[in-house]
C-alpha cells in the first residue's frame, strides 16, 4: 500500500498525471467543441432542409386552399412520405381551421383542429422535435398556414456516433500519450533517480566515496555538480571533524586532568580515564556521582550547576568527595555550559584532584602561622593578633597584658641531654602555657625557647599577678634523660597596653626589656616593665651608643696587670685588661661594658682591639718585657669570640702578621663558656693549643668545677677566682677550696694562678699551698702599657 502510495506520490507519477491530465483536458475540450460545431451544422442543415420542404409544400398547397380541395391538399402533404425525419404535416386555412393533415410512418396524426392564423415563418425546436410553421400566401393574400413537425432522431444518432468516435480516439490517444509520456518522464528522471540512489548511500554512510553520476548537461546535470561539490565539501569537513575529534579524544585521554561532558540532569555522556581514576567511578555508575559528594558540599555543588545554566558562565567549585574505592579526596571542578548538537544544555568541564595541593596549602598556612614543633601560633600570627587586640582594646577601653617568657639554661638541656629532649621539653612547656590561659588569651612561640602570651582583658591587677605566677610555674620543670636530669626554670617579662605602650612593636619591645631584666636578676623571675626599667634600659642603650663611638674613636686602652711567681716573687707574666676612659663618665669599668659588648656583638671589636694591642706590645717591646721578666701576656676571651667561625685560623693569621710567637699568649676562658657546648669548645681549645698558645680557665671555682670535663680540656692552668682569695686567711672554707683547687690542678698537671691577692699574708699562704703564680693589687694594679714600659726603662 505504501509502495503504491509512494508511487502515486512520486514525481514520476505526478509528472505523468500532469501530462495525461493536460492531454485529456485538451482532447476533451476539442471533442466538445467539435461535437457542438458538428451538431450545430447538422441541425442548421436539417432546419434549412425542413424549411425548404415546408415552403415547397406550402406553395403547392395554395391551390388546394383556394379551391378547398382537401384531396389534393392531402396528396400534396403525402408527397413528403419517405422523408424519415418528418412526422406530421398540418395545413390550416386562413381562419385557423385544420384543412388537411398527414403523418408519416404510420404515426397517429397529431394536428390541432384549430389554431391561431400565422403570417410569419417560424422555426422552433423542442424536446427532440423541430417545428416549422410557414404561412401559405398567394399574391399577398394569406390563405392559411402549414406546420411541419420533424423528429431529430437521426440528428441525435449521428451525434452519438460522433461522440463514440471521439471517445474512442480520446482513449487511444490517452494510451499513446501514457506510453510516450511515461517514457519521457522516465528518461528525464533517470539523473534524479541516480541522485536519489547516491543520496541514499551517503545517508547510510556519510563517509562513502560514492558520488552522483552526471548523465545530462541540463538543470539536473548542474544539480548533480552542485550536489557532488556539496558532498566533497561535506566529506572534507567530516574528515576535519573526525581528525579534530580524534585529536580531542587523544588529548582528553592523555590529559592529567579529568574531562567530562554531562547533560542538564547531571548524567555523564563522556568521561576520560583520568576522570575515572580521580572519582573511582566509571561509565556504569558515573550517574551516581553526586551521591559521593560530601553531604555538606552537595548543596553548594547543585547551586553551582544551576548558576552555570542560568548565568551561562564558567563556575569553579571545590568539594569533598568520598568514595570508598579511593577514600576521601578534595576535588576541584570547572563547569562551562554548552549546547549539544540538538540544542540541549550540557556541561563540559574538567576535574582535578587537589587533595595533595590542599594538604600542602594547609601545611603551608600552618607553617606560615604556626610553629611546627609546638603547634602554637608563631610570631607572625601573634603579631597580627596583637594588632587586632590593641584595636579592640582601644575601642572598648580595656587593658591587655603582653608577657614574654624565656627558659633559663635551655641550651644546657639541649647540649647535655640532646636536641630531642630539648624539643620534648618545649612541647611540654607549650602545653603547660596553653593550660594557663583563659578564653581570648593567646600563647605563641617566638622561636627558640621564647614564648609570648597575650592576656586579653586585665583590668584586675590580681589577675596579672596570678597569671605571672602561673607562667613561672609552667616554666619550671625537671627534664630527665637516662641517668641525667636537668632542672629548668624560666623568666617572664611583662608590659601593659595602654599603660606602658600603645603600639604592638612597643609592647613587644617593652615586654622583652622586662624579660631581659628578669634574666639579669638571675632567672626564674618575673619582671614588669616600669619607668625605672625603662631608664635602666635607656641608660644601657646610651652606653651601647657611646661604646660604638669609643670604638670608632679608639677611646679604649689596654692595661696590663702583672703576675708574679709565688716563690721567687718575680714578675713572670701579665694579664691584659681593657679600659675605657670616657669624656663625660670618666673611667668605665669592664664589668659595666663587657657584658653589654657581648650582647650587642661589639665584643668582637673590643676583643680584636685588645688582642691587636697586645701583639703590638709583644712584637715592638719584646725586649723591655723580657727585661721585666714578663714571659707572656694573658688575654681574656668572651664566648662570642671563642665560638666565632674560624677563630683559631684568624688568630694564627694575626700571629703571623705580627711576627709574634703564639707561646707568648695565654687565652683565659671561663667554665660557663665551655660548658655550653663541650665538644665544640674542646675542638676550639685544641686548635688554639696546636698553634702553641697557653690556655687557662678563669674565675675557677664559681662554675661547675667538674673534674670529668676538666680532664678532657687541653688547658695549661687554672685561675682561682678572686672571691676565694679575698677572705683568706679569715675564711677557712675559702682556704680549703683554694687548697682543693690547687691540688686538683696539680693532679691534672696544670699550674695555678691566684688572682685578687691583696695582702702579703695571702701571698705567703698561697705560696705555702704550692700555688705557682699570684696576681693582685698587693703586687700591682692593672697599669697602662706606657707605665709598664717605663718600669722596664727604670729596670
Ligand atoms: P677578670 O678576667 O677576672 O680580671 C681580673 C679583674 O680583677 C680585673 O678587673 C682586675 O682589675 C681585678 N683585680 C685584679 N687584682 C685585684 C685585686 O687585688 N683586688 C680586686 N678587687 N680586684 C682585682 P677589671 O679589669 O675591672 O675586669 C673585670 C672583668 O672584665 C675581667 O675579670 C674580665 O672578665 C673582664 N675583662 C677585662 N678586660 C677584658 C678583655 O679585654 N676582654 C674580655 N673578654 N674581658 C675582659
Ligand atoms: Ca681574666
Ligand atoms: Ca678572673
Amino acid at each position: 500500500m505504501s509502495k503504491l502510495f509512494r508511487r502515486w506520490g512520486s514525481l514520476h507519477a505526478k509528472l505523468l498525471r500532469t501530462i495525461l491530465a493536460s492531454f485529456v483536458a485538451g482532447i476533451a475540450v476539442a471533442a466538445v467543441i467539435l461535437l457542438f460545431v458538428v451538431n450545430n451544422i447538422t441541425r442548421t442543415n436539417m432546419i434549412d432542409g425542413l424549411s425548404v420542404t415546408a415552403k415547397i409544400i406550402a406553395n403547392r398547397s395554395a391551390a388546394s386552399l383556394i379551391f378547398i380541395d382537401q384531396q389534393s391538399a392531402k396528396a400534396n402533404l403525402a408527397s413528403t412520405k419517405g422523408r424519415q425525419s418528418i412526422e406530421h404535416l398540418c395545413l390550416y386555412d386562413a381562419v385557423g381551421f385544420l384543412f388537411a393533415g398527414f403523418s408519416t410512418n404510420n404515426i397517429e396524426l397529431l394536428c390541432e383542429e384549430t389554431t391561431t392564423p400565422v403570417s410569419d415563418v417560424s422555426v422552433s425546436s423542442l424536446a427532440g422535435k423541430i417545428l416549422v410553421v410557414i404561412p401559405v400566401i398567394e399574391q399577398s393574400e394569406l390563405l392559411g398556414h402549414l406546420t411541419l413537425e420533424a423528429n431529430t432522431r437521426n440528428l441525435e444518432k449521428d451525434q452519438r456516433v460522433l461522440s463514440a468516435i471521439l471517445l474512442l480516439s480520446l482513449f487511444v490517444s490517452l494510451i499513446v500519450a501514457y506510453i510516450l509520456g511515461s517514457r519521457l518522464v522516465k528518461r528525464s528522471l533517470v539523473p534524479l533517480e541516480a541522485l536519489y540512489n547516491t543520496s541514499s548511500i551517503i545517508a547510510k554512510n556519510t563517509l562513502s566515496e560514492e558520488r552522483a553520476e552526471k548523465i545530462s548537461n541540463d538543470e539536473v546535470g548542474r544539480l548533480v555538480d552542485v550536489f557532488n561539490l556539496m558532498l566533497n565539501n561535506l566529506a572534507s569537513e567530516n574528515k576535519a571533524l573526525i581528525y579534530s575529534e580524534t585529536r580531542f579524544r587523544t588529548l582528553s585521554e592523555n590529559a592529567p586532568i579529568g574531562v567530562f561532558l554531562k547533560n542538564e540532569k547531571g548524567e555523564y555522556e563522556y568521561t576520560n580515564s583520568r576522570w575515572s581514576e580521580i572519582t573511582g567511578l566509571d561509565s556504569s555508575n558515573s550517574d551516581s556521582f553526586t551521591s559521593f559528594i560530601d553531604g555538606e558540599d552537595r548543596g553548594k555543588y547543585k547551586i553551582a550547576m544551576d548558576s552555570v545554566l542560568e548565568c551561562v558562565h564558567t563556575e569553579v567549585i571545590e568539594y569533598r568527595f568520598q568514595n570508598p574505592n579511593i577514600g576521601s579526596r578534595m576535588l576541584m571542578e570547572y563547569m562551562t555550559p554548552v549546547d549539544d548538537h540538538v540544542g540541549r544544555k550540557c556541561f563540559i568541564g574538567s576535574l582535578l584532584d587537589v587533595t595533595e595541593l590542599k594538604v600542602a596549602q594547609f601545611e603551608l598556612e600552618k607553617l606560615a602561622f604556626y610553629d611546627p614543633l609546638t603547634q602554637l601560633p608563631n610570631r607572625r600570627f601573634f603579631r597580627d593578633h596583637l594588632e587586632l587586640a590593641i584595636v579592640r582594646a582601644q575601642k572598648e577601653g580595656k587593658k591587655i597584658a603582653m608577657y614574654m617568657t624565656d627558659l633559663d639554661d635551655f641550651k644546657k638541656v639541649n647540649d647535655s641531654l640532646g636536641h630531642d629532649v630539648g624539643d620534648e621539653l618545649l612541647i611540654k612547656i607549650a602545653n603547660r602555657l596553653r593550660g594557663t590561659l583563659f578564653e581570648g588569651d593567646v600563647v605563641s612561640r617566638m622561636g627558640g625557647d621564647e614564648f609570648m602570651i597575650l592576656l586579653d582583658d586585665v583590668e584586675d591587677p590580681t589577675r596579672l599577678d596570678s597569671a605571672s605566677q602561673r607562667l613561672i610555674e609552667a616554666l619550671q620543670a625537671t627534664v630527665t634523660s637516662g641517668t641525667q636530669s636537668v632542672q629548668v626554670s624560666g623568666s617572664v617579662g611583662m608590659a601593659i597596653y595602654p599603660t606602658d605602650a600603645c603600639t604592638p612593636d612597643e609592647l613587644i619591645r617593652f615586654a622583652d626589656m622586662a624579660l631581659y631584666n628578669a634574666k639579669e636578676l638571675g632567672g626564674n623571675h618575673v619582671s614588669y616593665y616600669s619607668h625605672e626599667l625603662d631608664l635602666k634600659i635607656k641608660a644601657r642603650v646610651r652606653l651601647e651608643q657611646k661604646l660604638r663611638q669609643a670604638l670608632i674613636e679608639e677611646k679604649l686602652e689596654v692595661y696590663i696587670q702583672p703576675q708574679y711567681h709565688a716563690q721567687t716573687r718575680k714578675l713572670i707574666w701579665g694579664e691584659a685588661l681593657v679600659r675605657w676612659r670616657d669624656r663625660e663618665d670618666g673611667m668605665i669599668s669592664p664589668e659595666m661594658f663587657i657584658h653589654l659588648a657581648e650582647e650587642t656583638g661589639l665584643i668582637y671589636q673590643v676583643g680584636d682591639f685588645v688582642f691587636d694591642r697586645v701583639l703590638v706590645l709583644l712584637s715592638e717591646n719584646g725586649e723591655q718585657l723580657s727585661a721585666l721578666g714578663m714571659q707572656g701576656i694573658a688575654v681574656n676571651l668572651s664566648a662570642k669570640q671563642f665560638y666565632a667561625p674560624k677563630f683559631a685560623e684568624v688568630i694564627a693569621g694575626k700571629f703571623k702578621a705580627a711576627g709574634v710567637e703564639p707561646s707568648l699568649i695565654e687565652f683565659e676562658i671561663t667554665e660557663s663558656m665551655v660548658m655550653d657546648d663541650i665538644d665544640d669548645a674542646i675542638s676550639v681549645m685544641e686548635s688554639l693549643r696546636r698553634l702553641g698558645c697557653r690556655l687557662s680557665i678563669d674565675d675557677f671555682g664559681t662554675g661547675y668545677s667538674s673534674l670529668s670535663y676538666l680532664k678532657r680540656f687541653p688547658i695549661t692552668s687554672l685561675k682561682i677566682d678572686r672571691s676565694f682569695i679575698k677572705d683568706i686567711p679569715e675564711d677557712k672554707n675559702d682556704i680549703e677550696i683554694s687548697c682543693a683547687i690547687i691540688a686538683l690542678a696539680h693532679s691534672l698537671g696544670l699550674s695555678v694562678v691566684a688572682e685578687g691577692v691583696e695582702t702579703d699574708e695571702q701571698a705567703n699562704l698561697l705560696a705555702s699551698y704550692d700555688c705557682e703564680f699570684l696576681q693582685g693589687f698587693y703586687f700591682d694594679r692593672p697599669m697602662p702599657i706606657s707605665e709598664l714600659l717605663e718600669r722596664a726603662g727604670k729596670g
